[in-house]
This record gives C-alpha cells, structure tokens and sequence, in this order.
C-alpha cells in the first residue's frame, strides 16, 4: 500500500455498507473475513440498522432488525445497551482483519438529537444516513410502495423523498448518505430531468455539510442498476462532490463485495479517480 499526497492506493475493494446477523455475530463475522479473503475484499464495514427507543419506524425495518429488535412491537423498538456494546465490542476485535465498525441509521424528523447522542457514544468508523420512509410509507418495500402510488404521481414522490434527504443531510447525524435515491427501487420510472432541481439542491446541501453519498450496488439485483444513477452520479461530479463510498449492502457474507467493480466501473464512466473510506469518522481517498 503506498500513500502519495494523502491518497492510499491499492485498496479499491473496501465494501463500505455490509449487515450482519447480531444473533450468529461471532461466526458470521468469521464468514465474511473467509469470504473477504477469497474474494481479495481489503475490507468492509459493517453498518447494521440501529433502530433507538421511541424512534418511528415501520414493521419493514423491525422485522428485517430482529438482531436488534428481540421483544418488540411496532412503536416500541430498542435497542439494548447491552446489544451495542456487544456488536462494538466483537466488530472492534476484529480491526485487524480489515473488519470496520458502522452504522445504517433512518432519518426521522424532529429525533436528530436523539439520533446523535446516539451515535456520540460510540466509537463508529462510518456513519451512514438513509431514509426509507415517506409520509409513513417504507418506500423500500413493493406493497407499501405500491401503495404510495395509489396517492400520489411517482413524480411527486421523487420530489417529496429528495426534500426529506435534504433534511437527513441538513441534520449533519451522518458522513454518508446510503442509495440516495433509492425511491427509485419500486418506483414507476421517472426522468431525471423531472427532479434534477431537487436532485441539484441536495447535491448543493451534500457539499456545503461535507457529506459523501455511496454507490449502493444492492440495486443490480432488484432494478439491474445501482444506486444513484448515472445521471445523479454525473451531477455530483459536475459540482464537485468527491466523497464516494462503495458498498454492496449485502445481508450475507456471500455477496459480500457483490457488484463492487461494476460500482467501480460506473464511477470511472463517470470520470471519478477515486472513492473514500472512512475510519474514525475520518474520510481517507483511494485511488480506483
Ligand atoms: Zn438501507
Ligand atoms: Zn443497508
């Protein structure tokens, strides 16, 4: 590894958006260090959901958090003390073999705060921000989506999402905005042209609170593109936004780093050089 002007070079493969069974954490972490190995993954961060005590959230992200979520109902969620410092603790131990310890945590309005007391009292590497709720409908589930569309034009709904990641970004709780427009996944298709101004504001807002968005290529699977699109990519190249992350989103240690040289691909098509890690907090560039 060699360092030239603050930039590490031979590290592309970071998978920086990894989840984690918390109940099986131990031997699965074995798993993804073996996986990471065979694959020739230098690292990955594990970002697990935390879900924090009177926090809105749908059944969509209590049932897909059971690791955190032993006993609850949909309003009352918690995460336990004693699961945190359980998940810091093995992932923390792990350091050496590459394993980076983070968090995935949902937006909502009026819990900043909460939100970032939270996050002050550990010892995360990355923090990621991601918004899968609109008006109350989990925008990352088909029925509810589904039904969204019932109410309102998918267009609508582009602009809405964006305005409220705008508020993710203005509350400056995270270093890293996860499949930000992920809106896109169950969506009717919209042009990029019919939100580029809501999309150019948050890029604007991205800037102005050093905040880095990821290529998420969790989407190849479900909508054969990743998250954002080319077009959305483009614009932050355009206006100058180079704290990019690359995570697969995996759920399983087999498709740990799944799609990651496309994600790659796709940021050098768009005329990017390198991408970032983060370790304490700290933005560190790579070379692609
Ligand atoms: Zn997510
Ligand atoms: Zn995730």
């Amino acid at each position: 590894m060699l360092k030239e002007s603050g930039v590490v070079q031979g590290l592309k493969l970071i998978d920086s958006h990894v989840h984690i069974d918390l109940d099986n954490i131990e031997s699965e972490l074995e798993k993804y260090i073996r996986e990471a190995e065979r694959k020739g993954i230098k690292g990955f961060v594990i970002t697990d959901h935390i879900i924090l005590p009177n926090i809105p959230a749908s059944d969509y992200l209590i049932r897909g958090n059971k690791v955190f979520l032993k006993d609850l109902s949909f309003l009352k969620c918690s995460l336990t003390t004693a699961d945190i410092k359980r998940y810091v603790n093995v992932i923390k131990r792990k350091e050496s073999s590459g394993v980076y310890l983070g968090a995935e945590i949902d937006y909502h309005e009026h819990c900043e705060e909460k939100i970032k007391e939270f996050i002050g009292m550990h010892p995360f590497d990355v923090v990621l921000g991601s918004l899968h709720f609109v008006d109350g409908y989990c925008i990352s589930r088909k029925m509810e989506m589904r039904s969204f569309l019932d109410k309102l034009p998918a267009v609508d709904i582009h602009k809405k999402y964006f305005t409220e990641v705008r508020k993710l970004v203005k509350s400056r709780i995270c270093d890293v905005v996860s499949h930000i427009d992920l809106v896109r996944k169950h969506s009717t298709p919209v042009r990029f042209d019919d939100y580029s101004e809501e999309a150019s504001v948050l890029v604007d807002d991205l800037l102005a609170c050093d905040t880095g968005i990821e290529v998420n290529t969790s989407g190849y699977v479900f909508m054969g593109d990743s998250y954002p699109s080319a077009d959305f990519l483009a614009l932050c190249k355009e206006k100058g936004l180079d704290k990019i992350t690359i995570g697969s989103d995996a759920h399983k240690a087999e498709k740990l780093g799944q799609n990651l040289e496309r994600a790659v691909e796709k940021l050098k098509r768009v005329g990017y050089s390198k991408i970032v890690k983060f370790k304490n907090r700290k933005p560190e560039y790579i070379l692609l």
